[in-house]
């Protein structure tokens, strides 16, 4: 007989107990199991996403991830793409910025405006980034995440499993590795000799868009190497593009 999905509406505060106190596999499998196309990883093609990525084809044909394609990203990183794809024989889906917002962007502040102020940085990230992500989101109920809580301050705070609000629905956000380290991280894919992003050899902490994030210097905490210029003013702590900040 087949399985019956699952719904949002059927997540108690005894599955989420339940959900926090599975292993990072468990949890991408219990996702997939029980919420089948409803569910799909996001990912930018970290370390993390390798890692997670690697853990779904072990037990699936297939599934769904996407990430969102700025049309600033790194060559390395679109070759990063095609590779996991050749590997796991998955399509990737490509969410990227509606295409009159970022001409009326471009033609008002020029391309390069996140060097104007804050404001600019954000407008930019606004239209690149959160919007196509919300796309990607409203096509589903579990959002699986590459995020780690020694990243930063903001996403210390973060757990393993919780229900977010995202465009007045309920969405079910999965952070399986969430209590990893960066050593435990690459010990898994030196391991599992899994193919990454050949930038993290050039000392980025995480790789974002060109120009906007940069290898860390030795010493630096992760995210520096994001929006370095402001590094300079007394906005340190600033360092999420909205994906991650808004809806927690
Ligand atoms: S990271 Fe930079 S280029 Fe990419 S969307 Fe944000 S401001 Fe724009």
């Amino acid at each position: 007989m087949k399985k019956r999905m699952m719904k949002i509406g059927d997540i108690s505060k005894d599955t989420i107990k339940r959900l926090n106190a599975m292993s990072a596999e468990e949890l991408i499998v219990w996702a997939f199991e029980n919420f089948g196309e409803r569910a799909a990883i996001g990912t930018s093609l970290q370390l993390t996403g390798t890692v997670i990525l690697h853990m779904a084809s072990r037990h699936f044909k297939t599934f769904r991830a996407f990430t969102i394609d700025t049309h600033r990203l790194y060559p390395e990183t679109y070759d990063m793409i095609r590779k996991t794809e050749e590997r796991y024989g998955i399509k990737i889906e490509k969410f990227m910025p509606d295409e009159s917002a970022l001409k009326s962007m471009i033609d008002r502040f020029g391309e390069y405006l996140f060097f104007i102020d804050r404001a600019k940085q954000e407008y930019c990230c606004y239209v690149r980034k959160v919007e196509p992500h919300r796309h990607a989101l409203a096509t589903l109920e579990v959002w699986i995440t590459g995020l780690r809580n020694d990243q930063s301050e903001h996403r210390k705070k973060m757990k393993k499993a919780s229900i977010i609000e995202e465009g007045g629905r309920k969405i079910l956000k999965l952070n399986p590795l969430i209590e990893w380290t960066i050593q435990s991280v690459w010990k898994y894919i030196k391991e599992k000799k899994l193919p990454y992003n050949v930038l993290f050899d050039w000392d980025f902490d995480s790789v974002g868009c060109v120009i906007c994030s940069t290898p860390l210097l030795k010493g630096e905490p992760p995210r520096a190497g994001r929006w370095r210029w402001f590094n300079l003013l007394k906005e340190k702590d600033k360092k999420e593009c909205g994906i991650h900040a808004s809806n927690e």
